[in-house]
């Protein structure tokens, strides 16, 4: 049976998520930026929480944790670096390593840079990603922990999986993302579309998520580093697609 996804905001910018399983019930939230918009979702459900699936350490995306855990005693998986601090948790998990919410399987993909912790989940079977702050729409995250070809090595895995898998990020920065790369690739026709689309969404008060990673491979400037328009338009003809990557961050960190 098909998986259940729904988002909701969080605190001032960052999604919730929960993936339920229809067939044996169990539901799991991506992160935990704090509980109570998690237990409302849940409530209007009517479903329980059986897992929580971590992606990094940030105190965005785990301050819901310990109240979570207490009221349904979940378990808690996390990335398999323990240098970073996350509470309660009860499975660790890397690389290749599958994850089962009920009858739905997760496939982690460690994708450093913003943090050194940081993983991502793939749902092959529901064509679904969450990539929390590693790939944003038309963006991606802050490269605070690693190094800029690491990041860019991160993205290069997510932007394998195939066209039809949608994404489901860690926040809604879409139309400062959207405003930067115009700035970079003001012709680029998918971008354009993306940004009238992102205008609307918003001024409808509705999120820009999901999107399809089809759509972002065409539109998000960072996932096109190795594009040599891309490269032309920041002066650097030539250069390794990961410093081209880099001088885009360090762009978007100044915009
Ligand atoms: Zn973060």
């Amino acid at each position: 049976m098909a998986a259940e996804i729904r988002l909701f905001p969080c605190l001032t910018d960052n999604f919730g998520y929960l993936i339920h399983d229809p067939g044996s019930k169990a539901t799991a939230s991506i992160d935990a930026p704090e509980a109570g918009p998690i237990i409302k979702a849940l409530e209007r459900e009517g479903w329980t929480l059986t897992d929580i699936l971590v992606t990094h350490h940030h105190g965005d995306h785990v301050g819901g944790i310990a109240e979570l855990k207490q009221k349904y005693n979940c378990r808690v998986v996390a990335p398999h670096d323990k240098t970073a601090k996350i509470p309660l948790v009860d499975v660790r998990v890397k690389q290749g390593d599958i994850v089962k919410v009920g009858n739905l399987l997760a496939r982690v993909l460690e994708t450093p840079g913003h943090t050194l912790d940081h993983i991502s989940y793939v749902f092959d079977d529901d064509k679904a990603l969450f990539a929390a702050d590693t790939l944003f729409s038309i963006g991606c995250g802050r490269v605070f922990e690693g190094s800029y070809p690491m990041m860019w090595d991160s993205l290069l895995k997510l932007r394998a999986l195939p066209d039809d898998f949608r994404l489901y990020c860690g926040h809604e920065y879409t139309a400062a993302n959207v405003k930067f790369a115009l700035t970079i690739e003001p012709n680029n026709p998918d971008l354009k579309a993306r940004a009238e689309e992102v205008a609307q969404l918003r001024a409808a008060g509705k999120p820009t998520i999901p999107t399809l990673l089809g759509d972002e491979k065409k539109a998000n400037v960072f996932l096109r580093a190795d594009e040599p328009a891309v490269a032309a338009s920041v002066h650097l003809k030539g250069a390794s697609a990961a410093e081209v990557f880099g001088e885009l961050r360090e762009r978007k960190n100044k915009s």
